[in-house]
């Protein structure tokens, strides 16, 4: 897949375009700033102004590489028009995300390279992974609660880099899910994120720029789920 430009740029949310295609209900625009979904984390919402006025994203289809912008009312719009994610349910999505970052870090290293089976993340403000974890105590993993919100209050930088798929491969706990690898980009490159001190993974979502820009982080429940899967919830507080 191409590059997004909101993974490097996750912090830029309106860009001037122009409309490449339409069709009735959907643009293909030249640029934008959205985040179309995947990996655990929802779709970015935002909205997309033309000189006749605005119209709340709906949605994106992904056909090959080209993202399709889906608009609400089946409008179709031609020319200049300006794409902008919200802020709120991005900066949201950040938070989650990156806390999950953290939470995965802490069970590799505290439950023997445990590998991830599932995520998802919520628009409540909570989200939930599930490891492959089948004799785990589940006060254990209650335990990492104050860890955790350590490392938010540390304040660590999270950076992205890109390497090349062989190397990513060879790289001993970057590949994190047990099913699923992220698809590479067209140039055959991994997209890395890494905490500072922490952890690197393989990831293709929006993070924070550092773990302090996050509220802190709740525990909400642990369930079992078949025979080898625990599942996590976190919540942040004050959402
Ligand atoms: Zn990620």
């Amino acid at each position: 897949m191409t590059r997004l430009f909101c993974q490097e740029n996750s912090e830029v949310l309106r860009l001037d375009a122009k409309v490449l295609e339409a069709r009735p209900g959907a643009v293909l625009l030249s640029r934008h700033p959205f985040y179309p979904g995947g990996g655990g984390q929802l779709p970015d919402r935002g909205i997309v102004r033309w000189h006749g006025g605005e119209v709340p994203v709906a949605g994106f289809s992904e056909e090959g590489d080209a993202v399709w912008i889906r608009l609400s009312g089946g409008i179709e719009i031609t020319g200049e028009v300006q794409a902008e994610v919200d802020p709120v349910f991005r900066q949201l999505m950040r938070e989650l995300h990156t806390d999950l970052h953290v939470l995965n870090a802490l069970v590799f290293r505290d439950f023997d390279g445990a590998l991830v089976t599932g995520v998802q993340m919520n628009e409540d403000g909570t989200a939930r992974i599930d490891f492959d974890l089948p004799d785990a105590d589940n006060d254990r993993l209650r335990a990492l609660e104050p860890e955790l919100n350590d490392i938010v209050a540390r304040d660590l930088a999270v950076e992205a880099s890109h390497v090349c798929v062989t190397a990513a491969q060879g790289e001993k706990g970057l590949l994190r899910s047990r099913s699923v690898a992220p698809p590479p980009s067209s140039e055959g490159l991994i997209r890395i994120i890494e905490i500072a001190t922490l952890d690197r993974q393989a990831c293709g979502g929006t993070h924070l720029d550092s773990t302090g820009a996050s509220r802190p982080i709740r525990i909400l429940k642990i369930e079992n789920k078949g025979r080898y899967n625990r599942r996590v919830r976190i919540g942040l507080r004050g959402v």
